[in-house]
């Protein structure tokens, strides 16, 4: 099988996995423990967040790294904590229409509890006009939440900019950024950055499942989602699990440091792969004006997603329809749809994601599956739905 679906998940990087089983054997103590045990777990769970900070260019004194158990809770937490922290009466925030899941329907559950939400609408392409989000703020808006790259068509959206135009518009008004499938792929300054809060996780980028991080900006009040022990800085109560952390930590460090040579070798597949979907007059493949280097989108209308997904995997490839999480439902796709397309269109996404241990010969056999999947698939075109 080859894996075309690595904006779902990455394969655990060796290294990590070695460190996890190291750190799990010699590292039993709770961290949180006032003895040795506890102490040298402490250490390392410290270390940690040093090697983060930096791999994400973000100084100790810019701010705090919260572990988290992925980027839904990083989201959540962002968002949900930072409106119910508010003590100035802003309650509304901006966001975009294609937003991750975690994101989306944190800002609607906030809703159910009187907050209001403006969800700003794409371009054609995928991408949101800076202009479209600056003329949502209000008086009162509290949070602006805007991704940096689109899980499922791999559009860069402006979020440097958006944060220069906001903070300039209005200075107290925080910004989020899910930076999940924008870390390790794209540049990232936090430093230098407008950006008060930003979410990883740890699995994207060849780490364990299970942990990601928030990046808190120094002065940014957030209330705890969990409430308990004083743990990660009071706004996350529970036992870390260090081992875990500490190889997350190791992850992040090497997809920073490997950032610019795999923006490049990916950039070089991804263009391979689209000059393949070019070649297929049925399928249609969406260009956004700025799309990161490991996503590649089209669709196959007059197909449903799916039947394409299980053609390609009949050929050993896997592909994904929407994102992970909005995998098993039957409606056409939000992202899509936002974007303004139809039914047939909107139900026909296919993702083909890229990741680091893919070479030019798996690519050129994708190509391959790909020609055979059309071929067969074409006489069924329109007849499926
Ligand atoms: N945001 C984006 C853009 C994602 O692609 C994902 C993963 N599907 C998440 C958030 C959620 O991350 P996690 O799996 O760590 O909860």
């Amino acid at each position: 099988m080859f894996n075309f679906d690595q904006a779902a998940s990455t394969p655990v990087h060796p290294d990590v996995i070695r460190t996890i089983a190291e750190v799990m054997q010699a590292r039993s103590g709770n961290p949180s423990s006032i003895h040795r045990g506890g102490r040298d777990a402490a250490v390392l769970l410290e270390r940690s967040r040093e090697v983060c900070a930096a791999a994400l260019g973000a100084p100790p004194e810019d701010g705090r790294i919260v572990f988290t158990s992925g980027a839904t809770e990083s989201n959540n937490l962002a968002i949900k904590g930072a409106l119910l922290g508010r003590t100035d009466g802003r309650r509304h925030i901006v966001t975009t229409m294609i937003e991750h899941s975690s994101v989306y329907e944190s800002c609607r559950q906030l809703e159910d509890f009187g907050f209001e939400v403006t969800y700003v609408r794409p371009r054609t392409d995928g991408t949101v006009s800076p202009e479209s989000v600056l003329g949502a703020l209000r008086g009162d808006t509290a949070l602006v939440s805007v991704m940096h790259v689109n899980n499922e068509t791999g559009a860069v959206q402006p979020v440097g900019e958006i944060g220069r135009r906001l903070k300039e518009a209005d200075a107290r008004v925080l910004l989020h950024v899910d930076g999940v499938q924008g870390f390790g792929r794209l540049p990232l300054d936090l430093a230098r950055s407008r950006i008060d809060l930003y979410s990883v996780s740890a699995h994207k980028v060849r780490g364990p499942k299970g942990v990601g991080l928030l990046f808190v900006r120094r002065g940014v009040r957030l209330i705890p989602l969990l409430s308990g022990g004083s743990q990660e800085h009071g706004l996350r109560a529970g036992t870390e699990n260090t081992a875990a952390i500490v190889g997350a930590a190791k992850a992040f460090r090497l997809a920073a440091e490997g950032r610019p040579e795999r923006g490049r070798r990916l950039g070089e597949l991804r263009a391979l792969v689209v000059s393949e979907v070019r070649r297929h007059e049925g399928l249609k493949l969406t260009e956004p004006a700025e799309t990161a280097p490991h996503i590649v989108h089209f669709t196959f209308p007059g197909l449903k997603s799916e039947v394409v997904l299980h053609t390609l995997e009949e050929l050993n490839m896997l592909v994904s329809a929407q994102s992970a999480c909005a995998a098993k439902t039957e409606k056409p796709s939000r992202v899509l749809t936002a974007m303004g397309m139809d039914r047939e269109h909107a139900t026909s996404g296919i993702r083909i994601s890229l990741g680091d241990l893919h070479t030019e010969e798996d690519v050129r056999l994708l190509s391959e599956a790909l020609g055979r999947a059309v071929s067969r698939l074409a006489p069924f075109e329109g007849r499926k739905r």
